[in-house]
């Protein structure tokens, strides 16, 4: 189809009039005063129902807080730490930070599930399962309101034995399970069966515009379908606006998350994000979209 390729070959084009921004590469030692500093900030992006809009969880995510620089996003710190040896650390601060907070909000009356991301060297890692136990132990929390995310590529690595060991065990403990950036990785029907996941992420690569693109269209469906066929809950990530939202209402996919519901927030932003979202949802958001 020539009209694709030259949609592809646009999206490689550089645009010499609107340049990216100069991007600084930071160093170990940067990321290692970062954490010494606390200048790690955790935002936090809803999770909804898609049925009844009931507010889920959060998704932690974590920000620099640069003394110099303003904020600085994930991918240009997190595989440096991995790099570097320092991911545990960062994890450390991350977790720390969520499961405290996660305990307050608890104490509050709302009982969120709090995501967080982590990698396989954190799970390899000999302390890992100590360290999460000890903190929701800590700060009260029921393990289950944890849900741990590791994406599909680390977790379908050469050797996925060693997943398959800890991410069972982490089970056992009642921790939750995610599986992340589905649909990015190559994950056979054997290896998911396998592992104890409680929910599956859709990549935002096949969410936004599905509606509009049969090949991602494709992609969402077969994940959706494997996915609810597996027993898990269905997460649709990157839903950007309401033709997204519409097309998660029709196919029956479990919740939502992605700009179109919230921005990642401080934790301080999120009870008056809740009342917003309460007015959006009374405002028509479950209706029925008109017949198309
Ligand atoms: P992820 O876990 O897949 O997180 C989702 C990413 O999609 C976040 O980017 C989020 O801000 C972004 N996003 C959410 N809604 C939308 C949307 O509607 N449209 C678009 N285009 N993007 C949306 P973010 O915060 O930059 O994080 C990027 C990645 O960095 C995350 O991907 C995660 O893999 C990693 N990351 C973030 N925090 C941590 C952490 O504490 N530890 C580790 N190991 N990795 C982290
Ligand atoms: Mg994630
Ligand atoms: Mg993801
Ligand atoms: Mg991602």
């Amino acid at each position: 189809d020539p009209d694709k390729l030259a949609e592809i070959l646009r999206g490689w084009t550089v645009d010499a009039s609107n340049p990216p921004p100069s991007r600084k590469i930071y160093s170990a030692d940067d990321i290692k005063s970062a954490i010494a500093h606390q200048e790690l900030v955790n935002y936090y992006q809803p999770k909804v129902s898609v049925e009844n809009g009931d507010v889920i969880g959060v998704e932690t995510l974590v920000r620099w807080h640069h003394p110099k620089d303003g904020v600085i996003m994930p991918d240009r710190f997190i595989h440096i730490a991995e790099d570097n040896n320092l991911i545990d650390d960062l994890t450390h601060l991350v977790l720390t930070q969520a499961i405290v907070q996660a305990g307050k909000w608890h104490q509050s009356g709302l009982t969120l599930r709090v995501s967080i991301n982590v990698t396989m060297d954190n799970l390899a890692s000999l302390n890992f399962q100590d360290m999460v136990v000890n903190l929701v132990n800590e700060n009260n929390l029921p393990p289950q309101k944890i849900v741990i995310e590791i994406t599909e590529s680390q977790v379908m690595g050469p050797d996925a034995r060693i997943p398959l060991e800890i991410l069972t065990r982490l089970r056992l403990k009642r921790f939750h399970l995610s599986i992340d950036d589905f649909g990015t990785g190559h994950s056979s029907l054997a290896q998911l069966r396998d592992i104890p996941f409680n929910e599956l992420k859709i990549d935002q690569g096949f969410v936004h515009r599905a509606w509009s693109d049969d090949t991602l269209r494709a992609i969402y469906d077969a994940s959706l379908a494997m996915g609810k066929q597996l027993g898990m809950d269905i997460v649709a990530e990157g839903v950007e606006d309401r033709d997204d939202w519409e097309l998660l209402r029709q196919t029956g996919c479990d919740m939502a998350q992605g700009n179109f519901i919230s921005e990642p927030l401080l934790a301080d932003d999120l009870p008056r994000w809740m009342d917003e979202w309460q007015n959006r949802v009374r405002a028509g958001l479950l209706d029925n979209s008109p017949a198309s």
